[in-house]
């Protein structure tokens, strides 16, 4: 097969929040698999000078739009990579996101990408497109080139969020000949939303949950990272990344405290009262806090340095950035990783937490509920099915961390007390755990598969 996949994202070169993971690591978990998978992205003027684009080569230039554009190409991952350049400056920006006619810039961008490949005569067998962003890709296919005859690509179109662009996603999904969303749970959740009757009316609106790039997040070779370890050394290993932490962020040596940390954005999705009321209650009950979150918006910005003010010191450390590096040494020193999330299409940091030791403590919705098991809550579970598909399931020894359903915060106040008090009551058994979580395989391999299948059945349709 021959995947293109047309993005505005892409890590960890463009990565604002999950969907540049997701780019990356799917595609290399396709392309493990014999295909040939490369990515179309916007070239931003933010990649400045970036190691890893050094080699960066000439492809193409063509009119089109009333501007010159230009296409170059790098090998970034290991997957070849297109950059759109169009003369009249519209991605010489700073940031991904963020401006008032981002619409209409991926819209175009959308269009260019589309035009690359028809004036190159590429041809590939699935043109696969992410979020609002690259809709387009879907409309501009169907309603612009398929009809002359040109080209007979077929369209995914992956909903990541169907919280931003819903107009776009819904004219995707009509047009797309497979959508998807990214977990089972949440494909259930919103089956019923308009936005996706396009796809659902016709059976062909799937759920594929996402998974982690074992080879980028893997403690034994992160090189942000003071001492590498595995599921056998993680005691050591977690030890070192803790004083590490502790020793940055100025918090005092607890030998007996467990650190419970988040790293997220911070939206309303994300569950903001939820995260602000686990603070004070972990401090309460003895614990560490690490906070590392980044607010788009100066309000909830203010919210939090508030918290910050009051909260802050040898026990709790809040830090408000978006920081790759120290987002690595936080799953690392981390006890627990908390994701209260209000709604969650998938969410990938309850399983690099796991692949890093650190117990994932989650509200039960979308993604998380497909992917994290109550350690206390084994028969519920094991009866437990996702819209019809079992195959997300856990059964006994699956299980892997503390799960709540309501959004208030006694149901966060549940879970974080199992939690705490699973560590504080028996040390040995909880690192037994830990090595548990580390072994479980959150990896791509298996969705790839699924992906595989969803790109095959869109040919034949
Ligand atoms: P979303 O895409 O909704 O933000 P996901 O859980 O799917 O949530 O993906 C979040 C990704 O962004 C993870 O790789 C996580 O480690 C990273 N991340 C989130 N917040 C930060 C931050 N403040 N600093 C560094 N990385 C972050």
């Amino acid at each position: 097969l021959h995947v293109m996949h047309v993005s505005v994202e892409m890590a960890p070169i463009a990565k604002v929040g999950g969907l540049g993971d997701v780019i990356t690591a799917l595609a290399r978990a396709v392309a493990d698999q014999g295909n040939l998978v490369e990515i179309i992205l916007p070239h931003y003027q933010f990649f400045g000078a970036s190691p890893m684009l050094q080699h960066m080569e000439y492809e193409t230039n063509f009119d089109w739009g009333g501007c010159g554009i230009t296409v170059s190409r790098c090998i970034v991952e290991n997957i070849q990579v297109f950059f759109i350049q169009p003369s009249n400056g519209m991605f010489a920006k700073d940031a991904v996101y963020g401006w008032n006619d981002d619409g209409q810039r991926f819209d175009f961008f959308c269009n260019a990408a589309l035009e690359f490949l028809l004036q190159t005569g590429r041809q590939p067998d699935i043109l696969h497109c992410h979020d609002w962003s690259t809709a387009e890709v879907a409309g501009a296919f169907w309603g612009n080139y398929h009809q002359y005859g040109l080209w007979k690509p077929n369209v995914v179109f992956t909903i990541h969020n169907m919280n931003y662009g819903q107009a776009k996603i819904g004219m995707a999904s009509a047009a797309s000949q497979v959508t998807t969303t990214v977990s089972p749970s949440y494909a259930g959740e919103v089956s019923g939303h308009p936005a996706v009757s396009g796809a659902t009316a016709y059976g062909k609106f799937h759920g594929v949950r996402n998974g982690i790039d074992p080879e980028i997040w893997d403690p034994d070779t992160d090189q942000f990272l003071p001492m590498n370890y595995n599921a056998d050394t993680h005691e050591a290993g977690k030890r070192r990344a803790r004083e590490e932490i502790q020793g940055r962020l100025g918090l005092t040596w607890g030998a007996d405290q467990p650190l419970v940390g988040v790293v997220s954005r911070l939206t309303a999705q994300k569950g903001l009262d939820l995260i602000k009321h686990s603070i004070g209650h972990s401090l309460k009950r003895g614990a560490q806090f690490v906070l590392l979150g980044s607010a788009p918006d100066p309000r909830v910005q203010g919210d939090f340095n508030a918290l910050a003010g009051s909260m802050g010191g040898p026990n709790a450390a809040f830090c408000f950035a978006f920081d790759e590096p120290l987002s690595h040494l936080v799953y690392a020193a981390a006890d627990f990783i908390l994701v209260p999330s209000m709604f969650e299409p998938c969410g990938l940091t309850q399983m690099i937490s796991m692949r890093y030791g650190a117990v994932p403590v989650v509200r039960a919705t979308g993604g998380l509920r497909d992917t994290v098991f109550d350690l206390d809550n084994d028969k519920e579970r094991a009866a437990w099915e996702v819209d019809g598909s079992t195959d997300y399931k856990a059964t006994g020894d699956q299980t892997n961390g503390f799960s709540f359903d309501m959004t208030d915060t006694q149901g966060l106040e549940y879970a974080l007390d199992r939690a705490l008090d699973s560590y504080y009551n028996d040390k040995k058994w909880f690192r037994s755990l830990q090595e548990r979580i580390m072994r479980q395989d959150w990896s791509w391999n298996r969705p790839a598969l699924d992906y595989i299948e969803l790109y095959y059945a869109a040919i034949g349709k």
